[in-house]
C-alpha cells in the first residue's frame, strides 16, 4: 500500500529488517531475578485497565488518592482525578525518609573530568534551598520558568524545585540558537531563565548566557534570569545588573526547608517543545499524576531496576527521553542516576566506556546513531575496557538496524545483555512500545509488542488494521496515563495533529510500522514531513523556512536522506533569487545561516542549487522524488508532476555534482 511504501522510503533497512530471522529469549538467569518474570502485567491490563493502572499509581506517594482512574472523553484524558501529588516530593521527600537518604542518586562527571556525587539527602536539600530561591524571585504555583543549561546537576535542582513549586518547567536543550530559544522561552511566556555562564562541549565552550543575552532581546515575559558558574574566567559575558543573579550567590541565602506544593493531578509539570509537521515547534504539555506513574511504572518494568544498579541514560536532559530517564522515572524510583556532561568521543574515542568501567554502570540507554558511530570507530576503543558490570542494554529515538543491534549486543553487551529497543515520543510521554528484558523473545531492529496497558495498531489510511507483512500507519488506541494533554496555548493543533486523521479516540503516532507474522513491530520511521537526524525530530519545514529566510534564497526544498550513522541526514534543495550569482561559499553561507536560526544540529549536510523544484500542478513540492534522487533510487509515480522535464533534469544535475 502507498503508506507503507511511503515508510519504506523512509528507511530502506526495512527490506534487511525482514529477512531478520534471529531471535534471542530472554537469558533464564536474568529472568529469575526480574522485575517484571512472566505474562501476568499483560493480562490483568486486559483485563481492567482501569484497575492495571490505579496498581501501577501505587507506586507513588499521593496527598490525596484520587476519585477516578480515568475520565476520557476522546480525545481528551484525564487520569487519577481528584488525586494530589508532588513530583519532586516523589523523587526526593519520600526516599530521605528512609535508608535512601544517604544513597547517591547522581553521579554526574564533567567533560573535563571533575567527578560529583548528589546523595539523596544532598539533593533534596539542594532543590528545596533553590525552590526558595526561585520564590524570593517571585515564582509562584503555575509559572512558566525556562532551562538552558548544560548536563551538571544543577539542572537536575532546577528541575525538581520548579516541581516542587508548582511551576511547569520548560526546558531548551543547549544546542538551540538564541533564536529557537526566544521562540520557545516566549511560547511559553516564561517569568525566569535559568542558564550557565556556559558548557563544555568537545573541548570547547557553549557561549549559553551569550545566546539567552541574545535571546531575550525579544522576550517581555522574562523578569529574571539565575546563572550557574560553570566555566568561570574563561568566558566572557555580560552581567545585566538587576537582572541576572548569580546561582551560587542566591543559594548562599536561601533558607533550608521548603514544603513540597501539593499539586492536582491534572497540573501541568512541564512543557517541552519539538517539531512538528510546519515550521512552528509544539509546547508538549505533561501533566503531574498521570506521567509519574508512567515514567516510574515503565522504568521499573523495563530497565528491571533494582536498589544496586547504576543506571546511565545518555540523553540530555533537553529532550523528553531525558525528562523521563534521567529525571522523573529514575529519581521516582529512587534509583542511582549517573549523568555525564560531555561527548563521547573527548578527549577520545573510549569515554563511554572508561566511564562504565570506572563507575560499573549496570544498565545503559543510548540511542542507535551512537552506536553506528562507535561500530564506525571499532571495537579496539571498547575492547580495553571491562565492561562485566553491564546487565542491561536499551536504545531509543530511531529505528535500530539489526547490523547494530548485533554488534551492541556482542561488543557491549558480551553477549549477555538483553536489549529493549524503546519506542516513544516526546507526546507520549513514557515508553509504549518495548520487550520486557526478563519476559521478551527479542528480534534484532524489531521494538516488538505494545507494553501492558498500551494498545498499539497498524492501520491503512481508513484506520482499518493492516494483514501482517503490510506497512501502514502506527496508531495508539487506548488513552495511557503519560500522554500529552495538549499543545500549549494550541488546543486546537493538539485535536488535528494528533486525533483528527482516524478520530478522536486514534492517536496518530506520525510512524509507519509493520508487524511480521508473529506480531512483533518493526518501526519504519516518519511518514509526515518530520526528519530524525541522530535520533532528533526535526522538520522539513523549519529547515526550509530558515533557508528561505536568507536574503538570496528563492525557495528551498528539504529532505531527509538515509545516512549511515545519523540514520538521516538534512539535504536542501535550493533556487536562489534571479541575479544572485552562484559562488562557492554559498553552500557554506546557507549552513551558517541554518545554524543561526534553528542550531547545530539542523544543519544541512549538503545543499544542492538547481533553477526549478519539482512540483505538482496544485504547487506543492514533491519531496519524496528528492529523496529518490538523493538517495540514487528509481524514481516513484512522477504523473502528478506538473512539468516532468524537471526532475529529469534535476537528477542529472544531482548526479553529476556527486560525481565532482
Ligand atoms: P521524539 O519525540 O523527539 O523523542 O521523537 C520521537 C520519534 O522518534 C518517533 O516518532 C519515532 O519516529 C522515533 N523513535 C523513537 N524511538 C524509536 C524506536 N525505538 N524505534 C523507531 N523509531 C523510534
Amino acid at each position: 500500500m502507498a503508506e507503507g511504501g511511503e515508510a519504506e522510503r523512509a528507511n530502506p533497512t526495512i527490506s534487511a529488517l525482514f529477512e531478520e530471522h534471529r531471535v534471542f529469549p530472554p537469558p533464564p538467569e536474568f529472568t529469575v531475578r526480574a522485575n517484571v518474570r512472566d505474562r501476568l502485567l499483560y493480562e490483568n491490563a486486559e483485563r481492567d485497565l482501569e484497575g492495571f493502572w490505579a496498581e501501577a499509581a501505587e507506586g507513588i506517594d499521593w496527598f490525596r488518592k484520587w476519585d477516578r482512574v480515568l475520565e476520557w472523553s476522546p480525545p481528551f484524558a484525564k487520569w487519577f482525578v481528584g488525586g494530589q501529588l508532588n513530583a519532586a516530593f516523589n523523587c526526593l521527600d519520600r526516599h530521605v525518609r528512609t535508608w535512601r537518604r544517604n544513597k547517591a542518586a547522581i553521579i554526574w562527571e564533567g567533560e573535563p573530568g571533575e567527578q560529583r556525587v548528589l546523595t539523596y539527602g544532598d539533593l533534596h536539600r539542594e532543590v528545596s534551598k533553590f525552590a526558595n530561591v526561585l520564590k524570593h524571585l517571585g515564582v509562584k504555583n503555575g509559572d512558566r520558568v525556562a532551562l538552558y543549561m548544560p548536563m551538571i546537576p544543577e539542572l537536575v535542582v532546577a528541575l525538581l524545585a520548579c516541581a516542587r513549586l508548582g511551576a511547569p518547567h520548560t526546558v531548551v536543550f543547549g544546542g538551540f540558537s538564541p533564536e529557537s530559544l526566544r521562540g520557545r522561552i516566549n511560547d511559553a511566556q516564561a517569568k525566569v531563565v535559568i542558564t550557565a555562564d556556559g558548557g563544555f562541549r568537545r573541548g570547547s565552550i557553549v557561549p549559553l548566557k551569550q545566546n539567552v543575552d541574545e535571546a531575550l532581546a525579544g522576550c517581555p515575559s522574562v523578569e529574571n534570569v539565575i546563572l550557574v558558574r560553570r566555566i568561570g574566567e574563561a568566558v566572557h559575558m555580560h552581567f545585566h545588573e538587576g537582572r541576572d543573579h548569580w546561582y551560587h550567590r542566591l543559594m548562599d541565602e536561601a533558607p533550608l526547608q521548603c514544603p513540597a506544593e501539593p499539586m492536582d493531578a491534572e497540573d501541568p509539570l512541564y512543557i517541552l517543545h519539538t517539531s512538528g509537521t510546519t515550521a512552528k515547534p509544539k509546547g508538549v504539555v505533561h501533566t503531574t499524576g498521570g506521567y509519574m506513574v508512567g515514567v516510574s511504572a515503565t522504568h521499573r518494568w523495563v530497565f528491571d531496576i533494582k536498589d544496586e544498579d547504576i543506571f546511565w541514560c545518555t540523553a540530555d536532559i533537553g529532550w523528553v527521553t531525558g525528562h523521563s530517564y534521567v529525571v522523573y522515572g529514575p529519581l521516582a524510583n529512587g534509583a542511582t542516576v549517573f549523568m555525564y556532561e560531555g561527548s563521547p568521543d573527548w578527549p577520545d574515542k573510549s569515554r563511554w566506556w572508561e566511564i562504565i568501567e570506572k563507575y560499573r554502570i549496570s544498565i545503559l540507554y543510548t540511542a542507535p546513531t551512537a552506536i553506528r558511530s562507535f561500530m564506525g570507530w571499532g571495537e579496539q576503543h571498547v575492547r580495553k575496557h571491562d565492561l562485566s558490570s553491564l546487565r542491561l542494554l536499551g536504545t531509543v529515538g530511531e529505528p535500530i538496524n539489526p547490523e547494530a543491534w548485533m554488534w551492541y549486543q556482542e561488543h557491549i553487551g558480551g553477549g549477555r545483555c538483553p536489549i529493549v529497543d524503546t519506542w516513544w515520543q516526546t507526546e507520549t510521554g513514557m515508553i509504549m512500545v518495548s520487550p520486557l528484558p526478563g519476559v521478551t523473545t527479542t528480534k534484532p531492529g524489531s521494538a516488538t509488542f505494545p507494553l501492558p496497558g498500551v494498545r498499539a495498531e497498524v492501520v491503512d489510511e481508513y484506520g482499518n488494521p493492516v494483514p501482517s507483512g503490510s506497512g501502514g500507519y502506527l496508531v495508539l488506541t487506548r488513552p495511557w496515563p503519560a500522554m500529552l494533554r495538549t499543545i500549549y496555548g494550541d488546543p486546537e493543533r493538539y485535536v488535528s495533529v494528533y486525533f483528527s486523521r482516524f478520530g478522536p479516540k486514534v492517536y496518530f503516532t506520525g510512524d509507519g510500522a509493520k508487524r511480521d507474522e508473529d506480531l512483533y513491530l518493526w518501526l519504519l520511521g516518519r511518514v509526515d514531513d518530520v526528519m530524525n537526524v541522530s535520533g532528533h525530530r526535526i522538520s522539513t519545514i523549519e529547515v526550509e523556512s530558515a533557508l528561505v529566510d536568507h536574503k538570496d534564497v528563492a525557495e528551498a526544498a528539504v529532505i531527509g536522506r538515509s545516512h549511515a550513522v545519523k540514520g538521516q541526514a538534512v539535504a536542501a534543495f535550493v533556487t536562489l533569487k534571479a541575479g544572485v550569482p552562484l559562488s562557492r561559499d554559498k553552500a557554506d553561507d546557507l549552513k551558517t545561516h541554518v545554524i543561526e536560526k534553528i542550531g547545530a544540529l539542523a544543519r544541512p549536510e549538503e545543499i544542492f542549487f538547481t533553477a526549478e523544484l519539482p512540483k505538482t500542478r496544485s504547487g506543492k513540492i514533491m519531496r519524496r522524488l528528492l529523496r529518490d534522487i538523493a538517495e540514487g533510487r528509481a524514481l516513484g509515480d512522477t504523473t502528478t508532476l506538473a512539468d516532468p522535464t524537471v526532475i529529469a533534469r534535476l537528477r542529472t544535475q544531482y548526479e553529476e555534482n556527486a560525481e565532482s
